[in-house]
């Protein structure tokens, strides 16, 4: 069995009784980093009865090596550094190679920014889009383009020392009162959300982080036209009440 075991994203606790089990029993548990993996195992007293090394540089090697552990009937656990295997994450080459071989692959779900940033986000939960990191530069303008006409909530995953950029580009694509949340530090002692308007949760980054912006973000931004629609089922629902 390959199992995809989700790990906290910031805060140790979140994790799964099932998880520390798994990570406990499988045969051999492949981490993206393990220096980083076992801060958690320490943490919950899981002594993993073999670790390796599992990340986008070699994940392609690694796994057609561990196919073949499945193979011969290992059970496998995969963790990335943070989060849930295979969102943004490795894990695709494996579980392609699972699947392909008829070896059960089983989800071991928990923490992942994308969903629990926009659990908070305050925006329209029912249909969403997950960017996941849009390409840094050839393409980059078409999917910024894209998100724009986009009438569904959009998750967009960036990394610190950018968002200041994704924020001004997202400006420009969708106009300065789109409404946005930037969920920052999920989970961790300085977890804060940014709400507003693109114009103002930019102001506001900026003025919280003149310099450089600290800390893991996820960027939540609303649909296109999905405040007037609000409005039109609000109005609609008031007009019922009378
Ligand atoms: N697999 C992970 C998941 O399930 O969320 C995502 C890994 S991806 C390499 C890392 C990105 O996830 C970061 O650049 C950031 O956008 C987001 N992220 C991860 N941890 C976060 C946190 N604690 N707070 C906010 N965003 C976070």
């Amino acid at each position: 069995m390959l199992f995809l075991v989700a790990t906290p994203i910031g805060n140790l606790e979140d994790i799964s009784f099932r998880a520390v089990r798994i990570l406990q029993e499988a045969d051999i548990v492949a981490c993206e980093d393990t220096r980083h993996a076992r801060i958690l195992f320490e943490r919950h007293g899981i002594r993993p009865r073999r670790l390796v090394s599992y990340h986008s540089h070699n994940e392609r090697s690694r796994a057609s090596e561990l196919a073949e552990d499945l193979r011969t009937g290992a059970t496998i656990a995969v963790v990335t550094d943070a989060g849930t295997p295979g969102i943004s994450d490795p894990a695709w080459a494996i579980v392609r190679e699972a699947i392909m071989n008829g070896v059960d692959v089983v989800p071991v779900p928990g923490a992942c920014a994308a969903i629990a940033g926009l659990s908070a986000s305050g925006m329209d939960t029912s249909r969403f889009v997950f960017e996941g990191f849009l390409p840094l530069k050839k393409g980059r303008k078409k999917r910024l383009a894209a998100i724009a006409e986009e009438t569904r909530t959009v998750v967009v995953y960036e990394s610190p020392h950018r968002i200041k950029r994704l924020l001004e580009e997202l400006k420009a694509a969708c106009g300065t009162s789109r409404k946005v949340a930037v969920a920052r530090e999920l989970t961790k002692h300085y977890e804060e959300f940014h709400r507003g308007s693109l114009a103002y949760v930019s102001l506001a980054i900026e003025q919280r982080f003149p310099d450089a912006v600290k800390g893991e973000c996820v960027v939540i931004l609303e649909g296109k036209g999905a405040s007037e629609d609000e409005q039109i089922s609000t109005e609609a629902e008031s007009q019922t009440d009378l």
